[in-house]
This record gives structure tokens, sequence and C-alpha cells, in this order.
């Protein structure tokens, strides 16, 4: 879409342009993005958020087409931009189909031809530029085609991998792909009951009892896993073929000593209660209790008197790392995004056209770009975007 508006505006009404959308309706997957609010940009915005084959590729889009940039480009179409935690911006009415109206209104505004329901099943290069061919075998002729069909991942909302197979038979090489910003998977027989809780921590994803990389925030407990915005980051750094494990510090504040403190103060006095409540106003009741059973208290029932100072050590330390073996990731079906794609080598970083085909364009996530959660990924959409179709427009 943004390709779209780019490209009319740098053409001046000089070209027709059709955007071909497999989707009844364009945009679907915005929608669900941000929780419904479309996280649309992140003042952060610049190439080490991303990853991929070579993340300094994004660069001259996202310098060129940036933060400033996609500010002033959404405000001109009504979008008051609001900056939350994070550096994340939401359109103020935190609604993310103020975003997808304010683009369709444009792409109306702009006379470009919209053709819904045309799932596109193949590209051959002919004389003149491209023939593009649907699965009902409506036919179109363009002189330049900037292929923007993202990835792999939820492909209920519209990208379902198509993209890849269109690039590859054009003579593009693909790179290994695999569902990122997505939900961890654990072994633990403890998590339904802990399903639908959420708690502030740190988190870190173990290897060979050595961190991998870490991260804060909102954590969800979820009855296959753990789920939230700092377990989609730490999703990119779970080993596919070496066991990994979760690592929660339900308290980063504190350490692990004044932990230890804290609890012997709390033992003394709650020493009249049983285990059932020893966390109450610490955790919510089911962790605490998840808590006291991996720190050898078989029995809730044990009267906090009887806590030995073997036990509370046991305590603290799970307080501070409590361990989860990690059993894989979820699907394509959950995942945000996707990692891997058109390898960025084979296409120009100042125009986005493919070195390999004069003529075709590739934005966004069909690219072997992806970016961390947090308004990144929808940046990068806009900024590659952006330059595909005003270079489109330009090489004419
Ligand atoms: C649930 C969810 C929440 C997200 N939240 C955020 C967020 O808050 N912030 C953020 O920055 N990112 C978020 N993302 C990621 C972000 O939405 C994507 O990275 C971004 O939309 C990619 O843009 P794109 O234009 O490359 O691809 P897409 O948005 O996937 O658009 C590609 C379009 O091409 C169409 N298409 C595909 N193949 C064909 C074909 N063969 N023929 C015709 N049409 C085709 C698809 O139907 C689709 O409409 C989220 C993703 C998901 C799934």
């Amino acid at each position: 879409m943004i390709a779209a508006i780019s490209a009319a505006y740098a053409a001046k009404g000089k070209i027709n342009i059709i955007i071909c959308e497999r989707m009844a309706r364009l945009g679907k997957k915005i929608l669900a993005t941000g929780n419904g609010r479309c996280n649309f940009t992140n003042v952060n915005a610049s190439p080490q958020h991303f990853f991929g084959e070579d993340p300094i590729f994004t660069q001259p889009a996202l310098s060129e087409f940036d933060i400033e940039s996609t500010l002033g480009f959404f405000r001109s179409l009504g979008i008051l931009p609001k900056e939350e935690a994070e550096g994340k911006i939401y359109p103020y009415s935190d609604q993310a189909s103020a975003i997808l109206d304010a683009l369709r209104l444009e792409i109306e505004r702009l006379g470009i031809d919209v053709r819904t329901g045309f799932d596109v099943k193949d590209v051959f290069v002919v004389k003149k530029g491209f023939r593009v061919v649907s699965y009902k075998n409506e036919a179109i002729l363009a002189d330049r085609l900037i292929v923007a069909c993202g990835g792999c991942a939820s492909p209920d909302l519209g990208s379902n991998g198509s993209g890849f197979k269109l690039l590859e038979k054009l003579g593009h090489r693909i790179s290994k792909l695999h569902p990122a910003l997505v939900q961890i998977r654990l072994k633990a027989d403890f998590l339904k009951s802990l399903s639908g809780i959420k708690f502030k921590g740190r988190v870190s994803i173990l290897v060979n009892d050595k961190i991998r990389h870490e991260e804060r925030g909102e954590v969800l407990f979820t009855d296959y896993g753990i789920s939230g915005p700092p377990i989609f980051q730490l999703s990119a750094y779970v080993p596919e073929n070496t066991a990994a494990y979760i690592s929660i510090d339900f308290m980063p504040g504190y350490k692990k000593e004044d932990i230890y403190y804290l609890l012997k103060q709390r033992a003394k006095a709650l020493k009249h209660l049983t285990m059932e409540s020893f966390f109450n106003g610490l955790f919510n009741k089911r962790v605490g209790n998840v808590i006291a059973r991996a720190s050898g208290i078989a029995k809730l029932s044990l009267p906090v008197a009887d806590l030995t100072d073997e036990h509370i050590n046991a305590i603290a330390a799970n307080i501070k790392n409590f361990k989860i073996e990690i059993s894989g990731l979820n699907g394509w079906n959950n995942a945000q995004v996707t990692a891997g794609g058109a390898l960025t080598s084979q296409f120009n970083n100042q125009t986005m056209e493919s070195k390999k085909v004069r003529g075709l364009y590739c934005c966004g996530e069909i690219l072997d770009i992806h970016g961390e959660c947090g308004g990144y990924n929808l940046q990068w959409a806009w900024s590659s975007g952006y330059i595909a179709g005003r270079s489109a427009a330009q090489s004419f």
C-alpha cells in the first residue's frame, strides 16, 4: 500500500498503478497489529534493531523514510501519533483500523486501481516488463513490478509464503525461513495452573547454562508455555537442535542475598500461617505455590514455622533463576514475522530493485530482514515500501 502511494506521489498521475491483493480486503494484517492498536513505528528505528543476512541493508531506507518522515506522512493522513514505553508509537485513537483507513482512503484519493481477490499465481518476464497471472487466470501486464507479499507468518491474515515461490521462479535465492516473534513452548507439568498469569520480570534463554539473551517486561504464562513482548524478542535466540531453558527472574530489582533476608523476616512475621499463604502480597498465589514446590516443599500445608534455612535458600534461588526447559516455538499460525527471506545481497538498497531482474522491486517482510518487537517491522515495511514505490515510478 505504501509502495503504491509513494509511486503515485512520484509519478504525479503519469502512470497507472495497480495493487493485486489475494484477500477480499487490503491490509487485513494491520488490523491485528499491536493487539488491535497498531504499534506502527518506534522512535529508535535503526539497523541495530533488525536481523537478517545483513541488517545494515536497511540503513538507506530507514534514513530516507525515517521516523520523522513516517510520522509526517501519517500526520498528513490525519493520524496523531502517541509515544509509549520503549519508544513505541501508536495512533492517538488506539485503533489499528485508523492506520488501515488512512492508507485505504489515500489510495482511493490517488485513484490507485485495487484488485482484491487477485491471488497471484505466476509472474512471467515479458518483452516490456511482466505478465502477472492470478489463480482465476486474470492477467495484468506491467512495466514495473513491486513484490510486497510479506512472509509466512499468520497466513490467515493474508501473506502465505507464495511471494517466495514467485521470487524463486524469477531466479532469486531465499534463505531458510522460520517463525519469529512467537511464543515459546515449555516442558513443565505446572503450566496449566499458571495459565493466564502475567508478571513483570527478567527472562533469559540459557544454553549450556550460559545466558544467550535476556529481556525484561511483561510476561504471560499460557497452558503451553510463555508469551508476551519480551518472549517474542527471546524467540529469535532459541537454538534449533540444542537443549535450552528459560530462566525467570521474578524479582529483578533484588539481589539473591536480599531476597534471602526478606524471606527470613517474612518467615518470622508469618510463622502462624502455612506455606499456602506465605507468598501472599509478594507473588500471585499460584506462582508462589509452584516456586514452593520447586524448592522442595512437597505439601503446601507445611507450617511456615517449619521452613528450614535450606528451604529459604532454595526459594530465593528459584525466585532469581527459575529454570524451565524449552520444548520449542509456536508455529507460523502464531508468529508475528518471518525470519529469513529473499537474500538482500540480490537487491540494491538505494532503490529496492532486484539485481537479477530489471524493473522488479521488493519491500517489507519478503526480504531477509525482520525487526524486534516494538513497531520496527512496520517501520521497515513503510521505509522499504516508500523507496521501492518511488524508485519504480522514477525509473521511466
Ligand atoms: C498478529 C501480528 C501483530 C503484529 N504487530 C505488529 C506491530 O504492532 N508493530 C509492527 O511493527 N509489526 C507488527 N507485526 C508485523 C507486521 O505486521 C509485518 O511485519 C508487516 O505487516 C509486513 O508488511 P508487508 O507489507 O511486508 O507484508 P504483509 O503485511 O503481510 O502484506 C502482504 C500482503 O500481500 C498479500 N499477498 C501475499 N501473497 C500474495 C499473492 N500471491 N497475491 C496477491 N496478494 C498477496 C497478502 O494478502 C497481504 O495483504 C505484527 C504481525 C502480526 C501477524
